[in-house]
């Protein structure tokens, strides 16, 4: 199959585009798209054929729900079997945004693109581009990130070419995205409105909305015993191709630690990383070191982060060191994303 990539600038909506890209989506097609969390691949969420095809194009297991992107308020109740007044209240604070509500289903929405349960997750993004394609194919969009299955969800077009391309119908190059790591959501069906993924939108901003809102116990560990309650959360996504190890403690340790243990992995002939802050870099003897940024801007080292991963499995780096961030406000998301790169393997020194 055939590719095409087009560019659409958010600040210039080429409309003729967007059509273009939309009858590809009403068709049954695949098209991936710009939005403000990570690259979305598109395909109509009504259609069960089309969710079948982007677990296929991104190699992804068919229990892994899809969230369904709209545009619009109006359509929320058609997809959701009775909306709660929880999730408007939330919608009215966050939505278009990056946040993500898993709801009780109606029967429009095939049990395809929702991995087979009863609930569907859904989003209204912020992007321009994005919303614009999600009502020219028909209100309607399943779009996971569009990354092959267990790579690093893409913040580049360039990255989603790497994936799909010959994969899908089309690629709309929309720029770098604004956060770089994927929504954050909430499940609206349990008895306490209960983050299964953090994201930017943290518990702090959620709490400000309702009340009780709790978290996932499985999302900063996986010896609670229990599997974790979003489907995806227990595949090991945004994994990098090395062998990644997080490392915790006072700076000046695990500077120390890590390059005691980059020295000890070179003498094996392993190829080696660290993923380390501006502050931290020049401290390093690794073959490839890279900055996420500034300790001080977690948005930044959102942003950053799965660039960093990818880069890394370009340079068949090995052996991968991750310096640990604090675990609250973004902290939580980006600490989440390298807790599953790393398969949890943490060293606190
Ligand atoms: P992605 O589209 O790659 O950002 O990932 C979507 C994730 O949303 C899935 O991997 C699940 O973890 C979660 N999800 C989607 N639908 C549901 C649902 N009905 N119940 C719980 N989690 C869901
Ligand atoms: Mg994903």
């Amino acid at each position: 199959m055939d590719t095409k990539i087009i560019r659409i600038d958010e600040q210039h909506i080429d409309m003729a585009l967007i059509e273009e890209a939309g009858k590809i989506i009403k068709a049954g097609g695949l098209v991936a798209f710009p939005t403000e969390t990570v690259y979305g691949l598109g395909g109509d969420a009504l259609n069960p054929l089309s969710s079948e095809k982007i677990y296929k194009a991104k190699g992804r297991p068919s229990d892994n729900p899809l969230i369904v992107h709209i545009a619009d308020m109006q359509y929320l109740d058609r997809i959701v079997r009775k909306v709660p007044d929880s999730a408007y209240k939330l919608a009215e604070r966050f939505w278009p945004g990056p946040l993500t509500m898993i709801l009780y289903k109606a029967d429009m929405v095939p049990y395809e693109t929702t991995g087979g349960l009863d609930t569907v997750a859904v989003r209204m993004p912020v992007h321009r581009v994005a919303r614009e394609l999600i009502k020219a194919a028909g209100g309607y969009v399943a779009a996971p990130s569009a990354n092959r299955s267990g790579r690093p969800s893409p913040t580049l077009a360039k990255y989603v070419a790497e994936d799909m391309a010959g994969r899908i119908d089309m690629i709309i190059d929309g720029g770098n995205v604004e956060i770089g790591l994927e929504s954050t959501i909430i499940d609206l069906t349990s008895k306490e409105p209960t983050v299964l993924r953090p994201g930017c939108i943290t518990k702090q901003m959620l709490s400000q909305v309702l009340s009780g809102v709790e978290e996932d116990i499985t999302l900063m560990r996986d010896d609670a015993g229990q599997a974790p309650r979003a489907p995806g959360m227990k595949y090991r996504h945004y994994a990098p191709q090395g062998d990644m190890t997080v490392v915790s403690g006072e700076e000046g340790r695990v500077t120390e630690y890590i390059n005691e243990q980059v020295f000890l992995r070179k003498s094996d002939n392993k190829r080696t990383g660290v993923i380390c802050t501006d502050a931290s870099v020049e401290k390093y003897r690794a073959d490839v070191c890279k900055s996420v940024g500034n300790r001080n801007d977690e948005a930044g080292i959102a942003r950053e982060l799965y660039r960093v991963l990818r880069e890394f499995d370009d340079e068949k780096v090995e052996v991968i060191y991750a310096e640990a961030f604090d675990a609250d406000g973004i902290g939580q998301a980006i600490m989440n994303r390298l807790l599953k790169a790393a398969g949890h393997k943490v060293v606190c020194v």
